[in-house]
């Protein structure tokens, strides 16, 4: 990356902070280049900054106010802002639950996002930094979403984007990635086997890989922007829980990252409690913390009409005893939930909220609720669920439920 111009608004220079790669288990430490495991030990990686250099003014600049991930520059591992392929992602809203739980109860609404999910943060600081080591191909093994907001991003830098998804992808996902003009592939199996292929055929051409498990180290640093965001909205502070749904948890674990940065940044004293929700269908990293493990085993038959938080984690075990950890850290939680009680949560956001979700969404709705109940959430506390995609996106699922709701009436 050497030669390449930095910059600033305002002094012509822009300082990127981000240093190195780092190993989350063993330690290892290496030069920032597109990696995806740690040579010592084989498992995931996250970038790291030096915090001493980062521009404490400007940082307070971009915490006083929402105005979109890129604001948030100081702590993202992009050097040059040509780099940047941006669709005006993030600042989304933040609401007050219209339904009357016992806490305060608030949804960080990604379904805003510009291709109405929340990967549009992973995948654009993926990109972009993919931009910056000089790739012109992406790829991705995704339950939908991620591909789908993967294509839209490739399109608008000018780069080939090369999408795996399962056979039973939502047709609205499958859509949008071929309007966008990606090359598709419909794996037959589960997500691990769109997983595997993926990385394979990745591997095989040298694309820049964007997998959202932990696969990409860079990706998990869109996700973060998620918490500097809270943290504006809630009047800079941090909130008791935070609620999300689950795939292999790289959100999870991203999320948490961000208020870690906050807090050794000096803006917070608090970090919050991270509590993961997987549908009862496929629920690998819940069943380990039910169990006080240690190690996440995969999944058989993922059966759930979450499909977005389907992943039975065959193959990147090592992936979900990530998030199992980040969980175990922060004193959080991790809950499973029946497919009826996720419809029964996507129907009363849509009827109270104005919120229209896909089911993995209002997992996390459905976890709030059944928390409260077991008195795990206290009363005077502040919970947070993140709503990560929109119900058009999966709106043949929903469809089935309406039909069957028409019927009973
Ligand atoms: C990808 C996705 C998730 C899970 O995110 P991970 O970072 O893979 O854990 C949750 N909800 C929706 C709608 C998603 O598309
Ligand atoms: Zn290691």
């Amino acid at each position: 990356m050497d030669g390449i111009t930095k910059w600033n608004a305002r002094e012509g220079v822009w300082q990127m902070h981000a240093k190195k790669l780092k190993c989350w288990k063993c330690n290892w430490e290496g030069a920032l280049a597109m990696k995806y495991e740690c040579p010592v030990c084989g498992n995931s990686l996250e970038v790291v900054y030096d915090y001493e250099e980062v521009n404490k003014e400007n940082l307070e600049k971009a915490l006083s106010g929402c105005s979109g991930l890129w604001s948030f520059t100081e702590l993202l591992p992009v050097r040059n802002p040509e780099h940047i392929i941006s669709l005006n992602e993030g600042a989304t809203p933040l609401y007050r639950s219209s339904e009357e739980f016992e806490c305060q109860v608030y949804w960080k609404d990604e379904t805003r996002n510009p291709t109405l999910s929340f990967k549009d943060r992973p995948n654009s600081v993926g990109i972009s930094v993919a931009k910056e080591f000089g790739f012109q191909n992406v790829s991705i093994a995704s339950t939908g979403n991620g591909g789908a907001s993967l294509s839209a991003y490739a399109a608008k830098g000018k780069m080939q984007c090369h999408i795996c998804i399962p056979e039973s992808t939502p047709q609205g996902k499958v859509v949008q990635a071929e309007y966008h003009g990606a090359e598709l592939v419909l794996c037959k199996g589960d997500y691990s086997d769109s997983y595997q292929y993926n990385k394979q055929q990745s591997e095989k051409n040298k694309w820049a890989n964007m997998t959202s498990t932990y696969l990409n180290p860079y990706t998990m640093e869109g996700d973060k922007t998620i918490a500097y965001e809270l943290f504006i909205q809630l009047g800079r502070k941090v909130p008791e829980w935070v609620v999300v749904p689950l795939g292999a948890g790289a959100m999870l674990t991203g999320i948490y990252k961000g208020f870690v940065e906050l807090k050794r940044l000096g803006f917070c004293s608090e970090l919050p409690k991270m509590i993961g929700v997987q549908a009862e269908g496929c629920a690998p990293i819940v069943d380990a913390w039910l169990n006080k493990q240690d190690e996440v085993q995969h999944w058989d038959k993922c059966r759930t009409i979450a499909g977005a938080i389907a992943d039975p984690l065959k193959g990147y075990e090592k992936d979900g005893t990530r998030t199992l950890h980040c969980i175990y850290e922060s004193k959080g939680a991790a809950v499973k939930v029946s497919d009826k009680e996720i419809m029964y949560w996507v129907k009363q956001l849509a009827e109270r909220d104005g919120l229209f979700v896909e089911p993995a969404s209002a997992s996390a709705v459905a976890a709030i609720a059944q928390l409260l109940k077991e008195r795990v959430i206290k009363e005077d506390e502040t919970a947070i669920g993140i709503i990560t995609a929109h119900g058009l996106k999966d709106s043949e699922e929903l469809e089935k439920y309406i039909e069957h709701a028409r019927e009973d009436g």
